[in-house]
């Protein structure tokens, strides 16, 4: 049995004094694998003043110095990407590929961030000629939120550039996470930073996650997660002015347009629905197809996602693995009766278990043609294996339906002509358009415009959530 009853707080892992204690669950065959005894305020508190003691130093390190730290961590990571990986498949039942993905991913994210750093000038001249410098400093003590559908990730992700900048911080993994988040705390403590710099406290949002988020000690908050957290998180740090970088939901599109070479196209935007079991943000989950090429599309859509394999994670011909828990299980029966209950038609999957499986959170990837765009299925993330199908008339039509949304994380336009997809896409209120591909650029900025978020991650950008200039004008 897996037991996690550790903080990491000033380069020690200390007992939690919380006294609550959650089952940690294989979502594959809900068997109980361990317990998880999550942190308490008063935990919170000691990290965040860990991180503060732990910060006017660090502020003052060179970037050499924190290069090399970012080195040991990239090296302490790969170190670890094995049971990375084999933590993403059991506690959050990520398929195998998707997993090692991950796992490589929390490595590679602390070499992509001192690619940046190497090349950043922090301080250049401003103003007036030869009257004004401004330097990038360090913004201060900064909380780091993640979710669960990506929880290496995200933690590394964040942790980079935090450490980049020469910010101390408090992680704040999901309480649904707590196996993952101490493995990867255990490659964090092998790459021997400075005490204090990282410090990490598992426990619930409503009050670890509170503690850290309106701490008058804690400078900046850095969230992923859903976008009513994102308010809350939002609210609290206004009393005491905290610099927030928000990364939130999507109800991303994927806009086909007729030239679109459809067996490049389906298999990617496929790729872009039902990423991850359907459980990530960027999941292109509206597919908007010209009325002129709908035939066709249904019917490739229908054939390839009845033949996706649902089941055991760690197969690698498993395509769709099981939903984290059973709240995200009853969360997708219901938007499948949503669908059904406002007219879509069912072109693939539907309620329940996929034939052959009794337990385990699996759903049954999920497809509906004739959807329209104020329908419960195309408004709201589902956060699971479902896409909708959505007929248009032409690009502008595309376009309008596209964002009519609340949300603008990503976009993708999939199209024979470079120049014509490049069109659409400036037009698009998403923060990120891919053209024809669904991996991102990892060193380009990425975030959410409207309700999907604030600021941006990755690459310079991303590096400068986490500074703020200092001008200083000389007589
Ligand atoms: P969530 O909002 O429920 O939780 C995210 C984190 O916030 C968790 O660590 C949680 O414990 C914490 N939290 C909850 N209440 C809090 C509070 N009052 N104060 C401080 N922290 C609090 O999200 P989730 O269910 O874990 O993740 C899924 C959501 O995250 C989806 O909406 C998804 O789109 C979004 N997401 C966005 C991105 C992105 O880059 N835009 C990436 C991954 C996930």
């Amino acid at each position: 049995m897996i037991r996690v009853d550790q903080n990491y707080i000033d380069g020690q892992f200390v007992p939690v004094t919380g006294e609550e204690i959650v089952d940690i669950v294989n979502p594959a065959d809900e068997t109980v694998i361990g317990q998880a005894q999550l942190a308490s305020r008063e935990d919170a508190r000691r990290a965040i003043e860990a991180a503060a003691r732990a910060q006017p130093r660090f502020a003052r390190s060179t970037v050499a110095e924190r290069i090399a730290l970012l080195e040991r961590l990239q090296a302490a990571m790969l170190a670890h990407a094995d049971v990375l990986r084999e933590s993403s498949i059991l506690e959050y039942g990520g398929p195998l590929a998707r997993s090692q993905w991950v796992a490589n991913y929390a490595s590679q994210c602390f070499g992509d961030v001192v690619r940046t750093l190497a090349n950043y000038a922090f301080e250049r001249p401003a103003g007036l000629d030869g009257v004004s410098t401004r330097r990038m400093v360090p913004v201060g003590v900064s909380g780091l939120f993640a979710p669960w559908n990506a929880a290496a990730g995200t933690i590394a992700s964040k942790l980079a550039a935090a450490i980049a900048a020469g910010c101390a911080s408090v992680v704040k993994p999901s309480e649904l996470s707590p196996w993952q988040a101490h493995l990867i705390t255990r490659a964090i403590h092998d790459a021997d930073l400075p005490a204090g710099v990282v410090n990490v406290v598992t426990g619930r949002g409503a009050d670890v996650g509170a503690e850290i988020g309106t701490h008058p000690a804690v400078a900046k908050l850095s969230f992923t997660g859903s976008t009513p957290t994102g308010r809350l998180i939002a609210r609290g740090a206004a009393d005491t002015m905290k610099r927030v970088s928000l990364a939130l939901t999507g109800k991303s599109a994927s806009v086909l347009l007729d030239d679109a070479d459809l067996r490049a196209a389906i298999p990617l935007a496929l790729g872009a629905a039902f990423m991850n079991s359907g459980q990530a943000c960027v999941a292109g989950t509206r597919l908007l197809v010209p009325r002129s090429r709908m035939d066709e599309v249904v019917a490739l859509v229908g054939t390839a996602v009845n033949a996706m394999r649902v089941g055991d994670p760690r197969d690698p011909a498993t395509t769709i693995g099981p939903m984290v828990n059973r709240a995200q299980f009853e969360r997708i029966q219901h938007f499948i009766r949503r669908g059904l209950a406002q007219g879509a038609t069912l072109v693939a999957g539907g309620e329940g278990r996929p034939e052959g499986l009794t337990h385990g959170w699996f759903v049954r990837p999920t497809v509906f043609a004739d959807v329209r765009n104020d329908m419960d299925i195309a408004r709201e993330e589902i956060f699971g294996p479902v896409l909708s199908i959505l007929p248009v008339d032409s690009d502008e039509d595309a376009i309008a339906i596209a964002n009519d949304s609340i949300y603008g994380l990503q976009g993708y336009v999939f199209s024979s002509d470079v120049a014509r997809a490049r069109r659409v896409a400036e037009r698009l209120d998403t923060g990120t358009v891919l053209i024809n591909r669904v991996a991102p650029d990892l060193l380009a900025p990425f975030g959410g415009v409207k309700q999907s978020g604030l600021g941006r991650e990755f690459g310079a950008m991303g590096l400068e959530a986490f500074l703020e200039p200092r001008t200083i004008t000389v007589a």
